[in-house]
């Protein structure tokens, strides 16, 4: 490709779950290119939480030095009612060979994995994306388009990408990590269907004082999310569910001002006592629950959001994301257990199935307050963890996650990493 040997996979997309894969794929001895249809890395606050598991998973990398150096460190999870704290979550007492979650930005992650990708020898060919993909027996023919950015329309301008250049490649694999508007996802004719109601968040990042300490937390009331981490820097991403608005995303600083920052920390997260400094980001979002039809066809295969969406609350999206990255890594690289493909796909919807809440029974355990089995079904999918760490998290709030089919834990279904 490019003038050079074909790569053994193209990965589409070099948002995190993308370069994550692309590093498991290389770090197996594979050729990997990737393209990315952006020049330059944006700053994309997004997606900031390492659950413990993925701690473990970038220590196979060799990247957790970097990682940590950029992150502080989550211990806790307290949920509160109101100002009332109703129970607590301990991420050091999980079976993890990490006794933390670590939250960074994601451009700082991402920052990292690129240069890792650069050092392995990963080819990242930025202004380009997957326009086409065919499936031609033994392999994938892809059409790669070189793209530019320009702003486009007259009065309200917007960017889009403008194709330069097209050609065409060959790949044993193509690997699917281009985002919840996937080209990848479309071209194999999957949908993606919305599995449950819209659902409505405005995020803030500001700096405060003192810092928030070693914990997430997280407040729940009726149809109502709340979610504070702490951030590097003395800064804290908060993020709070609201009703749903046809006119939903947007980060105009009118609509998203101090005050409507202020009326939502009194109203939903009481417990909050710092200062509310400067706003460094912030951001209405509307997000809904999917699941991909299927994880992958022949030898086109998708991770990340380009397979799935959910909210922010419990950062799954990315750190399960990781998993698969890692999990379709093995399955395609030279030796694979026969069936691993057909097990991937699988297990990625056991899993997601669970995450989403429609597979998953969630049982409140004797003894649980009244307030934690009334929540349950917003209280699991926030908490900052997926596969047994998810269990044994709910469990100490209170809470039996079982697969009602199998009568055993749906996420020992879903293979640990
Ligand atoms: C505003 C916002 C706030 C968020 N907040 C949180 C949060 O608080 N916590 C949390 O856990 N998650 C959050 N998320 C979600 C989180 O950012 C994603 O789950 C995470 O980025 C997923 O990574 P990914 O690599 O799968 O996809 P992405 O990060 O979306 O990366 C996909 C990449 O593919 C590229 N691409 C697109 N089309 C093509 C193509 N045709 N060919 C090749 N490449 C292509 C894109 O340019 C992009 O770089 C947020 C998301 C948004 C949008």
């Amino acid at each position: 490709m490019f003038g050079r040997k074909q790569p053994d996979v193209l990965v589409a997309g070099a948002g995190p779950v993308g370069l994550y894969t692309a590093l498991s794929l290389a770090s197996r001895g594979m050729q990997v290119e990737v393209v990315e249809p952006a020049t330059a890395r944006a700053s994309r606050p997004q997606a900031c939480a390492l659950h413990a598991r993925s701690l473990g998973l970038l220590e196979e990398l060799g990247l957790l030095p970097a990682v940590l150096n950029r992150s502080v460190r989550v211990r806790r999870v307290g949920l509160h009612d109101g100002p009332i704290r109703r129970a607590e979550a301990s991420i050091s007492r999980l079976a993890t060979d990490h006794s933390f979650a670590a939250i960074l930005r994601q451009e700082d992650l991402e920052e990292i994995l690129t240069r890792e990708a650069e050092r392995r020898g990963v080819r990242l060919r930025t202004g380009h994306r997957v326009g086409g993909v065919v499936q031609d027996g033994d392999s994938v023919r892809v059409r790669v388009e070189t793209c530019a950015a320009v702003p486009v329309g007259r009065g309200v301008q917007h960017i889009d990408d403008v194709v330069l250049g097209t050609r065409e490649v060959q790949v044993p694999f193509l690997v699917g990590a281009d985002g919840k508007r996937s080209a990848v996802r479309s071209a194999l004719g999957l949908g993606f269907p919305a599995l449950r109601e819209p659902r409505d968040f405005v995020l803030f990042e500001f700096r405060t004082d003192p810092d928030l300490g070693d914990e997430i937390r997280i407040g729940v009331e009726p149809g109502a999310t709340t979610f504070c981490w702490p951030l590097p820097g003395g800064y804290g991403r908060f993020g709070f569910e609201i009703a749903p608005d046809a006119a939903a995303e947007t980060d105009d600083p009118e609509r998203l001002g101090e005050a409507e920052l202020r009326r939502l920390l009194a109203t939903r997260a009481p417990w909050f006592r710092g200062r509310v400094g400067p706003v460094r980001w912030r951001r209405r979002i509307r997000v809904a629950s999917r699941l991909a039809e299927r994880a992958g066809i022949g030898h086109v295969w998708l991770v990340g959001d380009a397979l799935h969406e959910t909210h922010p609350a419990g950062a799954q999206s990315m750190n399960v994301g990781f998993r698969e990255g890692r999990e379709l890594a093995e399955a395609l690289a030279p030796g694979a257990v026969p069936g691993a493909l057909l097990r991937y796909e699988r297990a990625r919807r056991i899993e997601w199935e669970g995450l989403l809440g429609l597979e998953l029974d969630v049982m409140p355990r004797p003894g649980a307050a009244q307030f934690i089995g009334a929540h349950a079904a917003q209280i699991v999918p926030s908490l900052p963890a997926s596969g047994r760490d998810l269990e044994e998290l709910a469990a100490q709030v209170g809470l039996d996650l079982t697969l009602p089919i199998a009568g055993r834990s749906v996420m020992s279904a879903v293979p640990q990493v």
